[in-house]
């Protein structure tokens, strides 16, 4: 649920895995305001970055995460080579 070029909406029960997905996305845009309100920072790395064609390499990944770290922690989020 991040307009992600791999994201395919089953085609059966298609009302339920919408409200599904939806209900995920809300409850962790809920978390993440939580986390920020409490000082945290939040680093989403979506599937696609990590797994599948889209994958980013190890290093580069690595790279996002240490730059992410040293950069203080602003929330933000990696996703896939797309
Ligand atoms: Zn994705």
């Amino acid at each position: 649920m991040h307009n992600c070029p791999l994201f395919v909406l089953p085609k059966s029960r298609t009302e339920f895995w919408l409200d599904k997905l939806t209900t995920n996305t809300q409850r962790d845009e809920k978390a993440c305001e939580e986390l920020t309100a409490n000082g945290w920072g939040v680093l989403c790395v979506w599937e696609c970055a990590i797994r599948g064609r889209l994958r980013l390499p190890e290093d580069t990944l690595m790279v996002l995460v240490t730059d992410w770290l040293e950069e203080g922690y602003a929330n933000t989020d990696i996703t896939g080579n797309y």
